[in-house]
């Protein structure tokens, strides 16, 4: 049997009742599996497999918090710190009912090797909670993230693990996870990033991860003979991703002519008014039917449908796994070119190589939205050398960051000889950082 697959048995059978974890790795060492055939000595003397599936730790905890009526709850709390060979962990907090310990195993080990691509020093981590906040007040969120950072405190730090947004976790909530750390420590430094701009924030970082997806997307299409300008695109989500995704698709002359939520979706014909989806989304807090209540002319569906829409390009941009096989059937029945990844895993295995047999192209979450953790961590580096950024400085260091890991990803896919292969690309290529590193610093 192969290291690759001796490795992935152990892992099916030690993490059975994790799929999107099992999920993750799969795709990650299938993929590999060429560097690794020809380096198997080398990397067996030191289980690096072994330990690059295990994560360093897991933290879990209880959060007890108290809504508006005094009632208690309790929630569970985690953060699965998974690598550091290149730099403190790093990765966002998710606050949704669906987290579990399996879902942040997968976000943090996509985040290793997406936080190699970004060429900056940081390791891979993730955390979150079951806690829902849709539907809270604001005194309830702020309670509840007072509550979880009251806990959290004592794993993280600038120099240790930076935690960041996700879903469910936007400005409000970091400003007050970031308060209580302040409050607690007494110590005022960068251990969060996604700050507000009066309190260390970095300009552009609301709008990194959408922003990069299409600077990323630009790049790729430069390098097929391709262009957004004058193509029609579709987005799911309507959160942080979807909404700068959209906005800056438009800025370089596509049109977008849907977004979603956990709800429904929306085809608006004329192309999706980011002003209002932001007043929609980021002010009021409401469903979908609001935007359409503010634009007669655009269509409001129950339910999920977005990849049913014509479209050249796609970007799912919500969750995971929210694009399946008859999605990516509907998609190249549409003349669908191209599916660029917004949300971490959005895509199913299945519709993965669904989509690359058929020949649109495809790049794969940790290589196009890495835009986000990179300007994290440009946040880091202001915050450690007390600057900020003017606003052109930060979108040029992103958009260098995002095309180059476009090039980077279509070299290393060429190197081992699947040109357009963007998922082997941007796995071979985090590999190898995140495998030198490992290596040098010895068994641990
Ligand atoms: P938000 O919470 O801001 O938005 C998420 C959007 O997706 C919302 O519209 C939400 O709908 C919808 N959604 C969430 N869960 C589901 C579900 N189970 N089914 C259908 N729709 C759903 O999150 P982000 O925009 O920050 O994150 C979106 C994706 O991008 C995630 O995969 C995240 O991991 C990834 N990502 C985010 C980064 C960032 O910087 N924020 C960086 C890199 C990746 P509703 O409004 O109804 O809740």
């Amino acid at each position: 049997m192969s290291y690759v697959d001796e490795v992935l048995a152990a892992v099916k059978m030690k993490n059975a009742h994790e799929p999107e974890f099992l999920q993750a790795v799969t795709e990650v060492l299938e993929s590999i599996r060429a560097v690794v055939d020809a380096n198997e000595e080398k990397y067996r003397k030191v289980a690096l497999l072994e330990r690059l599936v295990e994560p360093d730790r897991i933290i879990t905890f209880r959060v007890p918090w108290t809504d508006d009526k005094g009632e208690v709850h309790v929630q569970r709390g985690y953060r699965v710190q998974f690598n550091n060979a290149i730099g403190p962990y790093k990765g966002g907090l998710r606050f949704h009912p669906s987290v579990y310990q399996g879902i942040l195993k997968f976000l943090g080990f996509e985040q290793v090797f997406k936080n190699a691509l970004t060429t900056l020093p940081i390791g891979g981590g993730k955390g979150g909670s079951d806690f829902d906040p849709h539907g809270k007040s604001d005194a309830e969120v702020m309670r509840f993230c007072q509550a979880f950072m009251t806990e959290l405190y004592k794993y993280v730090g600038a120099d240790i693990d930076v935690p960041a947004g996700d879903i469910g976790v936007g400005g409000r909530e970091v400003g007050y996870l970031f308060g209580q750390y302040k409050r607690i420590t007494n110590s005022y430094e960068g251990m969060l990033t996604g700050k507000g701009l009066t309190f260390g924030g970095s300009l552009i970082r609301t709008q990194a991860t959408g922003y990069g997806l299409l600077y990323h997307t630009e790049e790729i299409l430069r390098l097929n003979g391709q262009k957004l300008e004058g193509a029609t695109c579709v987005v799911s989500g309507a959160g942080n991703v979807a909404i700068y995704a959209i906005e800056k698709a438009q800025q370089l002359g596509a049109k977008v002519v849907t977004c979603s939520d956990s709800t429904g979706w929306i085809y608006d014909p004329d192309g999706i008014d980011v002003a209002v989806l932001k007043e929609v989304k980021e002010v009021m807090r409401a469903r979908l039917t609001e935007y359409k209540a503010a634009r007669p002319n655009a269509e409001y569906h129950e339910g999920k449908g977005v990849w049913t829409v014509k479209c050249d390009y796609a970007f799912p941009c919500a969750t995971q796994n929210e694009l399946d096989i008859e999605d990516a059937k509907a998609l190249a029945a549409n003349g669908c070119k191209g599916v660029f990844e917004g949300a971490n895993m959005p895509t199913t295995l299945e519709a993965t190589t669904y989509i690359q047999k058929n020949g649109m192209l495809f790049t794969p979450g940790k290589a196009s939205n890495a835009g986000g953790v990179a300007t994290s961590a440009l946040e880091m580096s202001q915050n450690s050398e007390r600057l900020s950024w003017s606003a052109e400085e930060v979108d040029a260091k992103l958009k260098s960051i995002m095309y180059g890991i476009a090039d980077t990803i279509a070299s290393a896919a060429e190197r081992y000889g699947m040109k357009g292969n963007y998922v082997a690309g941007a796995n071979i290529a985090g590999f190898e950082k995140v495998a030198e590193a490992m290596i040098a610093q010895g068994v641990y």
